[in-house]
């Protein structure tokens, strides 16, 4: 089912109601959309072999990371489908059906270290969410197992957030300033307790619905109201050496196929919301041209999506917005610390869906939102890229969002 989204500014988008997986593709332009959920959030240096010599047999050469920790297969021919999901079942990615793919909505902490409970929490949760017994909860409803030394998915999109607390685990709803802290062999019953009270609540409309716009209009239950959540600063943890492992990045998150290969020789994998991945073994990363080490890499500063010409929602006459993005990236070194550039083919924003300094594609030129998301008011509508640049450069202007 579609339905228009909402915006102040533009025309309206059509979105879809449901979350493309493997099992159930999305059909673009280019071809169907596979998107495959790692368990865990985790690809054994053999699944990534595999889904590597996937890719270059049934897809686009080129893999895309998402912003819920997935991992994104494009231009799959539907011929070609049924040999791609033989190919995803042998490798041990792909649930029994498309409930269960979709139900299994779980973003996990990457920088867990050893003895750490995230991923046994999280395989937890998984299993749980995908029992005959599960809250049938709407297609985009997710948890965060965010149970690391420190939480680092408070920007990560999820409705039901599980942090540590000590020996125990803080389960919390998302908008929510308080929660409830239980022991380690109680949070997955805490979350889903905490999913059902939201069914229960009435905050579903039409399969839709999300905590944090729930909770605006309704309180939680006094024992969901106990401990205070922590502040805690948002942002993507650096790229380079971490406790568990090496994280390093690429451009809009794509990765070539013989990139996600070489790397999965060198060992295990981890997702990460942030289309980051994190190498588990130590060691020399080898140097290879989409791969990107460097913190201060301008590439990392920007974000942009698909657009034109494989996304029909795109403005398709303003080209694509990744090659706009690329063009604007050596601006944003000279931006204030902390600016964040997103450029989108359309006021979806699926490339980052939160507020940053952002440029839409439109059918009469580049609208240029200072603060906001793609489908926030406008400051300037109708630029070309001469303009574009031109405001962007300027010194004075308001304080533009992270990224
Ligand atoms: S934001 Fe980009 S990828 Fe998403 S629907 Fe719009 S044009 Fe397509």
């Amino acid at each position: 089912m579609t339905e228009p989204l909402p915006t102040q500014a533009h025309a309206a988008v059509r979105v879809k109601g449901w979350c493309p997986g493997a099992l159930r593709p999305m059909a673009a332009s280019d071809g169907l959309v596979v998107r495959v959920r790692p368990h865990a959030g985790r690809l054994s240096g053999e699944q990534a072999q595999g889904l590597a010599a996937l890719a270059l047999r049934y897809a686009r050469p080129q893999l895309e990371l998402t912003n819920r920790a997935n991992l994104q297969l494009r231009g799959v021919h539907a011929a070609q489908h049924p040999a791609l999901l033989d190919g995803l079942r042998a490798l041990g990615v792909l649930d029994a059906d498309s409930e269960a793919e979709a139900r299994r909505n779980v973003q996990v902490q990457p920088l867990w270290t050893d003895g750490d409970p995230t991923p046994a929490l999280a395989r937890e949760l998984s299993d749980r969410l995908v029992r005959g017994d599960a809250p049938r909860l709407p297609a985009k409803f997710g948890f965060a197992v965010d149970t690391g030394p420190h939480p680092c998915l408070r920007d990560a999109p999820a409705d039901v957030r599980l942090e540590r607390h000590g020996d125990a685990v803080l389960v919390w709803a998302d908008g929510a300033v308080h929660g409830r802290v239980v022991p380690l062999d109680e949070a997955t019953s805490a979350a889903l307790a905490l999913a059902r009270w939201f069914l229960a609540s009435g905050a579903v409309t039409q399969g839709r619905g999300r905590m944090a716009d729930a909770l605006r209009h309704r309180a939680l239950p006094e024992d969901w109201r106990v401990v205070p959540v922590p502040d805690v600063a948002a942002g993507t943890p650096a790229l380079g050496p971490h406790a568990a492992g090496q994280l390093v990045g690429f451009a809009f998150g794509l990765v070539q196929a013989d990139t996600l290969a070489a790397l999965g020789r060198r060992g295990a994998l981890r997702l990460s919301p942030w289309r980051c991945l994190l190498l588990e073994t130590a060691g020399p990363v080898p140097a290879l041209p989409d791969l990107i080490t460097a913190p201060g890499d301008a590439r990392l500063r920007v974000a942009a999506c698909t657009g034109a010409p494989d996304c029909e929602q795109a403005a398709q006459a303003q080209g694509s917005p990744r090659a706009l993005a690329l063009a604007l990236a050596p601006w944003a070194p000279l931006l204030p610390e902390g600016l964040g550039l997103h450029v989108s083919g359309c006021p979806k924003g699926c490339a980052h869906p939160r507020e940053a300094t952002t440029v839409v594609t439109t059918a009469n030129g580049l609208d240029l939102i200072w603060r906001g998301k793609a489908d926030s008011l406008p400051d300037h509508r109708g630029l070309d890229r001469h303009a574009l640049m031109q405001l962007l450069q300027q010194q004075e202007r308001p304080h533009a969002a992270p990224l």
